[in-house]
Formats: C-alpha cells, sequence, structure tokens
C-alpha cells in the first residue's frame, strides 16, 4: 500500500540488514532496524498495543489521561498514539534521558515530569513509582504500567517476534537473537514466541555493566544493589513482574565504552545510525558471533535511532569530557595541510 490512512499504520513491520563490513567471526550478523518505526524506536510497537487493548478491555476511552514512566521510547510511541487517538499523557522521565527524547515528547503534546536518575525501585522518586502515584492521585488517570502489563510482550510475541521468522526464512532462519532488556517486554514476547515456533533458536542477552540481569542469567543469583549505567533504556536493578527469563541461558555485560563505541563503528562501518542500547546489543552480537565455531545465522536488533542522541554518544565532545574517547596530539600539522 502507497499510501497510509494514519503514521500509526508505519509501527512495526520494520527492515532487515545483513552486515557488510563488520568482523562477525564465521557468523552471518543480521539488523532489526527497529529505528524505522515512525517515533524512532521499538517502543512505538507497545505504544500501539498498550492502548488499543485497554480501550477493548473498556478501560479508557479518548479523552482519558494516561500515566507512564519512561525511559523516553515508550512515551514517545504512547505520544504518538496518544496525540492521534485524543488522549491527555502524563510522563515521569529520569533526568539522564537525552534531551532529545524530552523534547520531542514535549513537541508532541505530552506533559513531561522529570525526576531523579539516581534512585531504585521503592524510592518515592524513582520514576515508575512516582507515576504510579501521579496516576493514582489524578482522578480517571490510567497508569499504562509497561513493567506490569501483558500488552507489552504481547506486541512482540505476536508482531516482532512473528516479522523476525518470516524474514530470516528467507535465509533459513535466525540460530540466535541478541537483545536487551528494560522493561522486558521484548524478551519476553520474543521468548515466547521462539518457545513456540522456532525452539531451537538460542536466546542472548545484552547487559549493561552495573544492570543485575547479566549475573541473574550467568550465575543465577540476584545482587542486592546495581550500579548505574549511561545506555538508554535497558539494564534493571530489579525483574519486571512481566520477565520471563526462563529460555534466556546466556548474557553479556558490555561497559558504556563498549557500547557507545560500538555504536559510532556500526555508523562507521554500516552506514547505520543506531542508538546507544543498539551498541550494547551489537557488542554482545558480535561477541557471540566470534566465539562460534561454525557459521550461525544471528540476528539483533536496532532498537531506536541515534538521532535520539546526536548531543551524547556521537558529539567527540560529550565523549572526550566523559572519558570515552582519548584526545589525540595534533602531531604534524603538515598532515592537515597536504
Ligand atoms: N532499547 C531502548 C533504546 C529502549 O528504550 C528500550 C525500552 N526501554 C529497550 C531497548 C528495551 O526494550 P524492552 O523494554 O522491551 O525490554
Amino acid at each position: 500500500m502507497a499510501i497510509h490512512s494514519s503514521v500509526l499504520e508505519l509501527i512495526g513491520r520494520t527492515p532487515i540488514v545483513k552486515a557488510q563490513r563488520l568482523d562477525t567471526g564465521v557468523c552471518e550478523l543480521y539488523l532489526k532496524l527497529e529505528s524505522q518505526n515512525p517515533g524512532g524506536s521499538i517502543k512505538d510497537r507497545i505504544g500501539l498495543s498498550m492502548i488499543e487493548a485497554a480501550e477493548k478491555a473498556g478501560k479508557i476511552k479518548p479523552g482519558d489521561t494516561l500515566v507512564e514512566g519512561t525511559a523516553g521510547n515508550t512515551g514517545i510511541g504512547l505520544a504518538l498514539v496518544a496525540q492521534q487517538k485524543g488522549y491527555r499523557l502524563i510522563l515521569v522521565v529520569p533526568d539522564k534521558m537525552s534531551r532529545e527524547k524530552i523534547f520531542n515528547l514535549k513537541a508532541m503534546g505530552a506533559q513531561v515530569v522529570l525526576t531523579r536518575s539516581d534512585v531504585a525501585k521503592g524510592h518515592p522518586d524513582y520514576y515508575q513509582d512516582l507515576a504510579e502515584r501521579i496516576a493514582r492521585e489524578t482522578p480517571g488517570a490510567y497508569f499504562i504500567n509497561q513493567f506490569g502489563n501483558p500488552d507489552n510482550p504481547a506486541a512482540h510475541e505476536f508482531g516482532t517476534g512473528p516479522e523476525i521468522l518470516e524474514q530470516m526464512a528467507e535465509v533459513g532462519g535466525a540460530d540466535a537473537i541478541v537483545f536487551g532488556c528494560g522493561s522486558s517486554g521484548t524478551m519476553t514476547g520474543l521468548s515466547r514466541c521462539f518457545a513456540e515456533k522456532s525452539p531451537h533458536t538460542e536466546l542472548v542477552l545484552a547487559d549493561p555493566v552495573g544492570s543485575i540481569l547479566a549475573q541473574y542469567i550467568n550465575e543465577g543469583t540476584l545482587s542486592e544493589k546495581s550500579g548505574t549505567w549511561m545506555v538508554e533504556g535497558i539494564g534493571e536493578d530489579f525483574l519486571p513482574v512481566i520477565s520471563d527469563f526462563a529460555r534466556v541461558r546466556k548474557a553479556y555485560a558490555i561497559s558504556d565504552r563498549e557500547s557507545f563505541l560500538t555504536a559510532r563503528e556500526l555508523l562507521a562501518k554500516e552506514g547505520i545510525l543506531g542508538g546507544s542500547s543498539t551498541g550494547t546489543l551489537l557488542a554482545a552480537a558480535l561477541r557471540y558471533c566470534r566465539e562460534q565455531t561454525v557459521p550461525k545465522k544471528v540476528l539483533t536488533l536496532v532498537p531506536d535511532t541515534g538521532n535520539k542522541y546526536l548531543s551524547k554518544m556521537y558529539n567527540d565532545y560529550w565523549m572526550l569530557d566523559n572519558g570515552f574517547l582519548e584526545r589525540e596530539p595534533y602531531g604534524d600539522l603538515r598532515d592537515l595541510i597536504l
């Protein structure tokens, strides 16, 4: 169909590109560009699924107020759907999130409440707890609650997963999928879909250093205290209610530095502008690929676009200031002139 009647019709059915210039060892690496969704991230899918399911269940109707705590991308997905369908939207966003996302949310008409990034679940200023309280104290408001909402993983079980199966069938199927976990919707939905439709596909988690999830998967233990990390949208300090880790056997913990440098490498080598979590997922996927001794077809996601991070990891000055790039000596100026 050449002409669509609404931007919401553009959510999903994202393309897959095979990496050509990255060092993938004996493996083939495929990237599903969730960055091509109209709001620029995979979270458009759940913005649509969670609002439409609540409408169908008679819980909300246009004109109502929706409230959510979000790292930004779910907010953009929700704002897109809320704006098109006529809902008021209040979003609680941790203040470490990129300015691009916050400006985008405000421009779409959402009310943004910024809160501290340095507090964990249980603290009254923690973004999800604060969102829940605002929903409770605002008459008639509906708390979207992506961390406990089954229509979040459902978007991936019945949307993202079947798309991957259909697209990867062209090359004989995926032997492994590498994903990150924020709300856990992607992981839980893909796990359910692949358990049923392609049980041989290995599920691999990419996790930021500081998050408790990689250790939980690799060692079966839950660390009481999480660290902090700068990559946005993935990594957790608790296990979300909707999370299902049962089929995930392997995890890689990736530093901020490796994530940012790998995202920059993706742009330099393949021309794909991914966000910070793309760097984490790709770094884990590359480590997985290079560890293999028999050729495998590996798929990972580009969960959001790097346009949201131009002032951060794509900004050399920001990278230098944060110690992720080293200042190069000027060397011989004649090299610049000749
Ligand atoms: N990457 C980015 C950039 C995100 O915003 C999110 C969602 N927080 C994810 C990955 C992880 O997705 P999920 O919430 O489905 O675990």
